[in-house]
């Protein structure tokens, strides 16, 4: 192998990630991934055939927390969470995603910058509105004539609405957003 080929190996094998010197800020991604590298769903929970109990409400008839190893993921069919082993962490102990990943890089002394603590607490905004947005869509849709559509056309029952905020999205639901 000649020099130049061993310069151009993947920046990932290289100690200092391929920046030049000096202290490295990590990117919000990066962090999730350096935490993911510390620690893993199956670290958080007692899996069983690559299922476990739901980390809100405990044990069910069944295990209703499913693990995802591709992804490291999970989806929890009793609260109907899911997410990486941060979202996994910030449900078992009561705390909002971004708590959760300050908590987790500070155990394992990665270190955050100012500029992705805003972008954590940006991104906990979102997620609200988005919530928030589920939820008006969902009683925009019990509201109009289309709810008897989605029922009969559809075949959706009132629970399988009801549990998936299936909505309806309007120019009613503009004029509050805008
Ligand atoms: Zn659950």
């Amino acid at each position: 192998m000649s020099e130049k080929k061993k310069e151009e190996k993947p920046k990932m094998f290289r100690k200092d990630g391929g920046k030049p010197k000096g202290k490295k800020k990590l990117k919000f991604s990066e962090i999730i991934s350096k935490i993911e590298e510390k620690i893993t769903i199956p670290e958080l929970v007692e899996l069983s055939h690559g299922r476990a109990e739901c980390p809100e409400f405990g044990n069910t008839s069944a295990p209703s927390l499913e693990y995802f190893e591709t992804t490291s993921s999970f989806y929890c069919f009793k609260c109907q969470r899911g997410g990486n082993v941060i979202n996994l962490f910030a449900i078992q102990n009561k705390l909002t995603f971004g708590e959760a990943l300050f908590q987790l890089a500070n155990k394992f002394k990665i270190q955050i910058e100012e500029q992705s603590k805003e972008e954590v607490e940006l991104r906990e905004k979102i997620l609200k509105l988005y919530e928030i947005l589920a939820e008006m869509c969902y009683r925009n849709l019990l509201d109009s004539k289309y709810y008897q559509f989605v029922m009969e056309k559809r075949g959706f029952s009132e629970n399988v609405i009801k549990e998936y905020k299936i909505g309806y999205f309007n120019d009613s639901i503009k004029s509050y957003l805008l």
